[in-house]
């Protein structure tokens, strides 16, 4: 039988008493990819962010379990050498390398003192050739482009060796050539080394050549969750965009590919 990973049920969040997430409820099996989807402010971030539990103050209802377990559960430690999050790009940068960044990503499986063993350097070593980064790996964060940045925390995210990763909006910043390396990369993950992923994006095409489930989310609310031609069938963009698209065959590949009309 085939594990589930995630588990969402009927979980809602608030702050400050404003409902930002409303009655989410999916389920991912191990090795399952799921592209998040949605207009600005539909709550993407923040569904990414409370299975990361980096908001403390808001209140929640439903339950989310990993694993069988619920979220809240959880040791943080244990939670970090489970879940690996690369965060929406364009805020603050922590004073490090790129190299201190990986290194610092491998601190769930240190033991006390924080000393990193063979296997963390190798996991580091490996993370850094998978994303081409290692010509930079001692170079400041602050000093990279916000695509080398980007590239440097889906770096650290994979030298975390987690069985699921979570990505808000990995291309944002990246040029065409650096885009189709991440999705390359992405797919090695997901294919080969059978990691769950959740990626956020705004890029539509990205699910249709991504073979997993879609999430579509709209102020908060699950428009849709499921599979791709069904989300096609049912024109549920329109609904979520309000606005109308073209869905044609790919010429070069034939796979079905959107384009918003103008
Ligand atoms: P998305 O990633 O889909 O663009 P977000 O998850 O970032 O959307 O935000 C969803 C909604 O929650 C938005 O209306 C946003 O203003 C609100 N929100 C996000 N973070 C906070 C916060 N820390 N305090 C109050 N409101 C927030
Ligand atoms: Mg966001």
């Amino acid at each position: 039988m085939e594990q589930t990973m995630l588990h969402i049920q009927q979980f809602s969040f608030a702050l400050e008493g404003n409902s930002i997430l409303d009655g989410l409820s999916f389920s991912l099996a191990k090795g399952e990819y799921l592209s998040v989807i949605g207009p600005n402010g539909a709550g993407k971030s923040t569904l990414l962010k409370c299975l990361m539990r980096v908001h403390e103050h808001g209140t929640s209802r439903g339950e989310i379990r990993l694993k069988g377990r619920l979220l809240s559960e959880y040791a943080q430690r244990t939670l970090a050498a489970l879940v690996s999050y690369v965060p929406q790009a364009g805020g603050w940068v922590p004073p490090f390398t790129v190299e201190e960044l990986l290194r610092l990503s491998r601190y769930p499986y240190l033991a006390a003192g924080g000393v990193l063993g063979k296997t963390d350097q190798e996991a580091v070593k490996k993370a850094l050739y998978l994303t081409d980064m290692h010509m930079l790996a001692s170079r400041r964060l602050t000093s990279l482009s916000g695509g080398e940045r980007q590239k440097a925390f889906v770096a650290a995210a994979l030298a975390q060796e987690t069985e699921i990763i979570l990505l808000d909006e990995p291309a944002s910043f990246l040029d065409p050539k650096h885009t189709a390396e991440l999705n390359r990369l992405i797919r090695v993950l997901h294919r080969e080394h059978g990691v769950t992923m959740l990626t956020v994006t705004h890029d539509l095409n990205h699910p249709l050549c991504m073979e997993g489930k879609i999430l579509v989310l709209r102020q908060g609310r699950q428009l849709f969750f499921g599979q791709t031609q069904e989300m096609l069938r049912k024109n549920i963009l329109e609904d979520a965009f309000s606005h109308q698209f073209i869905c044609f065959p790919h010429p070069g590949t034939g796979r079905p590919t959107l384009l918003a009309k103008e």
